[in-house]
């Protein structure tokens, strides 16, 4: 038997001469099989063994993939080993979706091997560069020179942790599939017949046996359990910190939150009566006004004015002015519809919105409003009274001429004498 001595772990020849790794393993079982000792022919490379094969020196060839010019000398075996081809390149290299994804890029590949001329005829894209073995092409990928290597998941894990190259990955899978079998020379059917018997015979267990112990070996060469944990340990540490800072930024949005609906009532709200301010009655205003031409609706407004307030603040103090301002705005809010907006236009002057609403129910609404500020009684000042000017939006009229319809009505009301409602007449009813 010749054997390529140099292929871990797949099999080489150790320095006893000894035929080690998954396939003498195999081969040796298949001996105990049939009986007979397979006796090894050493070689000095895999080249030197297909020169033996082909030469008669040696009968059998423990592992290799059936390729039509290997035809020529050998039978072969069904395959007892079928490895996976992949993909390795560097580490930042997100994922490479078969040989298709090195389109354009340059993909080391060891001159002979059987997915050479597969690549040459269906990806001629790819810039294949011929290298001597794996080894070099594993450290010209590492160092940049080259983007991709290709060979069989475990030959390559093995030698990537063999050379210690940390910054390469299996970055993707193709197609190919090895498909190793035992090779027999052509001449003799019988002998070929008794190793397949003998292959077949190995049970499930044996072969996972097999398997185990080249797998368990690559992880006592390997180094990558030291990685392993590091990587692990890195990410606790990342995964620890994000958790910290996304609670931390939790907590600082909840705050945020909350300072923002503060920020708003601020900017919103006069500070005195708690109603909205100039600000937002006119931001409001245009929103009303937008939505009743768009949607043809009514939209009254109705502005007053607390009657000689001047002689509050003068006979009982600016604060007791404020008091009665803030009395007089609480109990226009508590009186007003709920989709009726109360706003203070300016000192003791105020502005309500009242969609949905013509001439007529904002009068009635108005009047309403003046008999209860008639009726409302403040200890020191009394009672107080406050003069209505109302106004409907026309078909064309904007916010400005509205307002002022109703603030020329509200003179209007003071002209007359205080303490009354005056609506703005259209000219055309
Ligand atoms: P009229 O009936 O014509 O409206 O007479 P008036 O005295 O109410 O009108 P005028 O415009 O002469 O006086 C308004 C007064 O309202 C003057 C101003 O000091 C007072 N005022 C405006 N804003 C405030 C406020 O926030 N607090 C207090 N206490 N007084 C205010
Ligand atoms: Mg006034
Ligand atoms: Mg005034």
């Amino acid at each position: 038997m010749c054997v390529d001595p140099a292929w871990m772990p797949y099999e080489s020849i150790d320095e006893h001469g000894q035929h080690v790794g998954l396939a003498a393993d195999f081969m040796a079982l298949v001996s105990k099989k049939i009986g007979i000792p397979i006796e090894l022919v050493a070689t000095k490379t895999w080249n030197e063994s297909l020169d033996f094969s082909k030469s008669r020196k040696c009968d059998i060839l423990s592992l290799l993939n059936k390729t039509p010019e290997r035809q020529e000398f050998l039978n072969f075996t069904e395959s007892y080993l079928d490895a996976t081809v992949v993909l390795v390149a560097h580490e930042d290299v997100v994922y490479l979706n078969g040989f298709k994804a090195l389109s354009g890029q340059t993909l080391g590949v060891v001159k002979g091997y059987v997915y050479e001329s597969h690549i040459r005829t269906n990806y001629p894209n790819v810039r294949l560069v011929y290298v001597d073995n794996l080894d070099e092409a594993l450290r010209r990928v590492s160092n940049g020179e080259l983007f991709a290597t290709v060979d069989s998941l475990l030959i390559v894990t093995h030698h990537m942790q063999a050379l210690g190259l940390s910054n390469l990955k299996i970055a993707g899978q193709t197609e190919f599939v090895h498909k190793l079998r035992v090779g027999v020379r052509n001449d003799d059917p019988q002998l070929l017949f008794v190793l397949q018997k003998a292959l077949d015979a190995v049970s499930p267990v044996e072969r996972n046996e097999i398997f185990q112990r080249w797998f368990t070996v690559r992880f006592e060469h390997g180094t990558n359990w030291r990685m392993l944990w590091s990587v692990l340990g890195g990410a606790g540490v990342l995964f620890v910190f994000l958790l910290y800072r996304y609670m931390l930024q939790r907590r600082f949005n909840k705050q945020l939150k909350a300072k923002n609906i503060e920020l708003e009532y601020l900017s919103q709200t006069d500070p005195l009566t708690g109603v909205y301010n100039r600000l937002k009655t006119d931001a409001l205003l245009d929103q009303e006004f937008e939505r009743s031409r768009r949607y043809g609706r009514d939209l009254s407004v109705v502005m007053f004015d607390l009657d000689n307030f001047k002689q509050v603040n003068d006979m009982h103090g600016h604060q007791t002015g404020d008091r009665v301002l803030v009395a007089a705005s609480a109990l226009v809010q508590a009186s007003i519809r709920k989709h009726d907006v109360l706003g203070r236009w300016g000192g003791e002057e105020f502005l309500i919105l009242c969609p949905e609403t013509d001439l007529k129910g904002a009068e009635s609404l108005a009047e309403n409003l003046r008999q209860q500020l008639e009726q409302l009684h403040l200890s020191e000042v009394g009672t107080i009274t406050a003069s209505f000017g109302v106004a409907q939006l026309g078909r064309t009229e904007d916010i400005k001429r509205l307002i002022g319809y109703a603030d020329s009505a509200l003179y209007d009301a003071k002209q007359k004498g205080r303490n009354r409602v005056c609506v703005h007449k259209p000219l055309v009813s």
